[in-house]
């Protein structure tokens, strides 16, 4: 239900929380730890102020990015959800960091929607009109919900998406309004949001947890911090569905196996020849698919290594949860 600077906190079927350590032999076996979302078994032992948790059932769906402090290591973020929300705020939206959000969040299986933020904050209704056919580019017609937290209307779309029994994972840059979105779900705060962060004196850098959230009458959401690092880890299938404009050119190109680099015959440079497919995008996709190439080069490396050497790499306890990003 919960993760922080603390122990995981379980919910037992009874209702009951529990703050939860995990089994030695769990975690010496596995490089598994539990991420918010899992179903795992526990054991509540007599006299012991911590339940154990013994095992972490098979997820049906599960967040991933690159470990931000490991070289070939992943983290799970969330696990076991029915949709990711992909939050920008529509007056400043970044596409490149929407590209990788977008493959990352396709990555998982789950359903994926964007969420454009903020729009109360547009200048005009052409704005507001340009961002989003932009956004529709990448996510087609019914991907993409304009809300604001000035126009209680347009929050009932969102709520539309986190139906009773779903689960909802928000992720977003710190700022993009997320808890504000979260907070109007409910009907009260249960996220801080920035303007009373700010009052603490210490800015934006306060400690964030992952939490899983009921929404009265809807589903849960669990509200991802700003996440200072997106790393893609396993991106193949992500980058095909955040990119099937590209995957589908390339179906016209001469070789299987084009790079559409400067292959004779190649559909997609051809598509940029003629300003159907922007440049950017061919080049966000190549830098992607660059990343996620050498991410697999380093960790066939690693399990090299670990051949080698004999011994399985156990995996070091996981950091703290990171603070906000700024
Ligand atoms: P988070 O870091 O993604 O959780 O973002 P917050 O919910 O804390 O919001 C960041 C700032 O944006 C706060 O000052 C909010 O009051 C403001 N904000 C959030 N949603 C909206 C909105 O729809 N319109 C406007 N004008 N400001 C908003
Ligand atoms: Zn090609």
């Amino acid at each position: 239900m919960k993760l922080d600077r603390g122990y995981p906190l379980v919910r037992a079927e009874d209702g009951a929380l529990y703050r939860c350590e995990h089994a030695i032999a769990l975690v010496k076996e596995h490089t598994l730890r539990a991420a918010i979302g899992d179903r795992v078994a526990i054991d509540v032992g007599e006299g012991h102020d911590k339940a154990l948790i013994k095992e972490i059932l098979p997820r049906t769906s599960q967040l991933v990015r690159k470990d931000p402090s490991e070289q070939a290591l992943s983290q799970v973020l969330a696990a076991n959800f029915d949709r990711v929300l992909v939050a920008q705020p529509l007056t400043d939206l970044n596409i490149r960091r929407l590209e990788r959000e977008l493959v990352l969040a396709h990555e998982t299986g789950a359903a994926v929607s964007v969420i454009l933020t903020k729009a109360d904050l547009a200048a005009t209704e052409g704005q507001q009109e340009s961002v989003l056919g932009r956004v529709r580019g990448l996510v087609g017609t019914g991907g993409v919900s304009v809300v604001s937290t000035a126009d209680p209307v347009s929050i009932e779309a969102l709520r539309a998406l986190i139906p009773p029994g779903e689960v909802a994972v928000l992720v977003g840059k710190s700022g993009v309004g997320k808890s504000s979105l979260v907070n109007l779900l409910v009907g009260h705060e249960v996220q801080k949001t920035a303007d009373v962060r700010d009052t603490d004196g210490k800015g934006r850098h306060t400690t964030v947890s992952r939490e899983m959230i009921e929404i009265p009458g809807g589903g849960r959401v669990v509200d991802m911090p700003g996440i200072r690092g997106l790393g893609l880890w396993d991106a193949d299938a992500g980058i095909e569905a955040a990119f099937s404009d590209i995957e589908e050119l390339a179906g016209a190109c001469r070789f299987r196996d084009c790079k559409h680099e400067a292959e004779p015959g190649c559909a997609v440079c051809a598509a940029v020849r003629q300003g159907v497919l922007a440049e950017g995008r061919l080049a966000s996709w190549r830098a992607l698919k660059q990343e996620t190439a050498a991410i697999q080069g380093r960790r066939e490396e690693a399990a090299r290594l670990r051949t080698r050497s004999g011994h399985p790499r156990t995996r070091k306890p996981p950091p703290p949860p990171e603070e906000d990003e700024s």
